[in-house]
């Protein structure tokens, strides 16, 4: 089958039962709802620009499974270069959508599964690989977003799986039978769950013999008989929902999303198992799965950041500052941070190595750093943007205010023409024009946008610690200690 088109990958996911709740109520027409359409549009921008002969280059690619052309985003790496363009990839849609465009967790969790199935078959004789593959080869045929689903809600931190007072707080198997599982428990801040035609669900922690129930991975479609999702909540997100207030939300056309998906006693056929108490390889799908996803961020981040950048050097012009030498220099001191961000994804990527399946995976020292800074860096793009910007992008009067007809002055001014005396500042730029820029930072720094950029940085493929214990598992000290031993003389 041929790639989708974006109206085709909306329209198909109207065809599905999809179960979704918010605010307390079931939502019906969740492809039109206005909270919920700006995360779709972001997806749908992953298939726009593969039919786009300026971007297919890099959108599109020859499959290893069938040698179609398929979309980058079902795709197996095969090379350094293809994990070099799955970066740059997602540089490209951070710029055209400055939010997260969620299909990353899907093309990470094929990559993860893949080679790590080939190795549970080794080593069990099971036949793990063979189902993902027809799995996947389904997926690229048919150019579906998958939900890449790890994090479980874990209960007690301090307790492992089967010590939790809830069995729940870790997906499990609850039922054995002899055409499949019917598993039960829940994942949580699943990005663009919704929005995805299939999930593939993975551990989120390594695992002991107790565990064995819970060590478990299977691919289900999202619209699966007990299976549903409560939509997460971002800030400022009911401006969506308000009537003439595009400008107030900061950007009205895309959007990030995450839920918390609820298995309530879902079956799952034997072919679409993928890990089912093989616990020991419950850390290699893990570690397998982050890695990729943090060198993901050496991409994402970096196009919003890109978009981040312009918009401050935008508020500078318009507030007539932009020849300042200390406003030249935070733009500078933006533009170093969110490079040195891609110098990662780029230097994980080029020092990948072929797993024992064939995919090629990037190194994980490198992917980890690349996410630590990931932890940072935005952090203070953000602040420089707030400190460059000023105070107007959180302190200005609503959108309404600005086209307000109510008589305030006394020479008969109206709201909008107060608004559009105090706030307009460089001749030649409208006051427009500033709102739009103001409220579009505000959106990005700390409104619903903060969510994909700012706060999903720090805890979006992993916290902060999860990838210093990678970096000291990696970083090898002893051969560190070894080199200043040689040299120092020491025996
Ligand atoms: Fe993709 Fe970035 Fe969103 Fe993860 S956070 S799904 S890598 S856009
Ligand atoms: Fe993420």
């Amino acid at each position: 089958m041929a790639l989708k088109t974006a109206q085709e990958y909306i329209e198909s996911l109207r065809t599905l039962k999809t179960r979704v709740y918010m605010f307390g109520e079931k939502i019906e027409n969740w492809v039109d709802h206005p909270m919920i359409r700006p995360s779709i549009n972001c997806v749908a921008m992953t298939y726009a620009l593969a039919q786009d002969p300026q971007y297919a280059g890099l959108m599109t690619v020859k499959s290893s499974l069938t040698g179609n052309t398929i979309n980058r985003f079902t795709h197996l790496h095969q090379s350094t270069e293809d994990l070099i363009n799955k970066v740059k990839m997602q540089r490209l849609l951070g710029q055209k959508t400055a939010s997260c465009f969620q299909r990353c967790v899907g093309m990470d969790s094929f990559n993860a599964v893949f080679s790590t199935t080939f190795e549970i078959d080794e080593a069990h004789g099971t036949h793990y690989h063979e189902n993902f593959k027809k799995f996947l080869t389904f997926v690229q045929d048919n150019d579906l977003t998958v939900d890449g689903a790890m994090t479980d809600p874990k209960g007690d931190r301090s307790k492992a799986p089967h010590d939790q007072a809830d069995p729940d707080m870790f997906v499990h198997v609850v039922e054995r039978r002899e055409d499949g599982i019917v598993v039960c428990g829940a994942k949580c801040h699943q990005t663009g769950s919704i929005n995805s035609h299939w999930h593939i669900f993975m551990p989120t922690i390594s695992m002991g013999e107790a565990d064995k129930d819970w060590a478990v991975s299977f691919a289900c479609p999202t619209d699966a008989e007990g299976m549903y999702m409560i939509y997460g909540r971002q800030s400022c997100d009911t401006r969506k929902m308000e009537e003439g207030a595009s400008i107030d939300v900061g950007n009205a056309k895309f959007g990030g999303q995450e839920a918390l998906v609820v298995l309530d006693h879902v079956f799952i056929p034997n072919e679409y198992i993928f890990l089912n108490g093989e616990y020991e390889f419950a850390g290699m799908m893990v570690e397998r799965f982050a890695g990729y996803h943090r060198q993901s961020y050496g991409g994402c981040k970096v196009g919003v950041g890109d978009v981040v950048i312009g918009a401050t050097a935008l508020a500078a012009e318009y507030n007539g500052v932009e020849k300042a030498s200390a406003v030249k220099d935070k733009l500078i001191e933006m533009l170093h941070l969110n490079e040195t961000l891609y110098c990662c994804g780029i230097a994980c990527s080029s020092q990948g190595f072929q797993t024992k399946a064939g995919n090629y995976q990037i190194d994980l020292l490198l992917a980890n750093v690349c996410k630590q800074n990931v932890t940072r860096f935005p952090y203070e793009i953000v602040r420089l943007a707030e400190d460059v910007a000023g105070g107007l992008m959180v302190t200005m009067p609503s959108q309404k205010d600005f086209t307000s007809d109510t008589v305030v002055g006394r020479n008969g001014e109206t709201i909008g023409d107060i608004c559009n005396k105090f706030f307009r500042a460089k001749d030649g730029v409208s006051t427009e024009d500033r709102q739009r820029v103001m409220r579009f930072l505000e959106n990005m720094c700390l409104g619903a946008a903060a969510v994909g950029y700012r706060t999903e940085s720090m805890h979006g493929a992993g916290s902060p610690q999860a990838q210093r214990i990678m970096i000291a598992r990696q970083g090898d000290i002893q051969g560190k200690k070894q080199l200043a031993k040689d040299i120092a003389g020491i025996q």
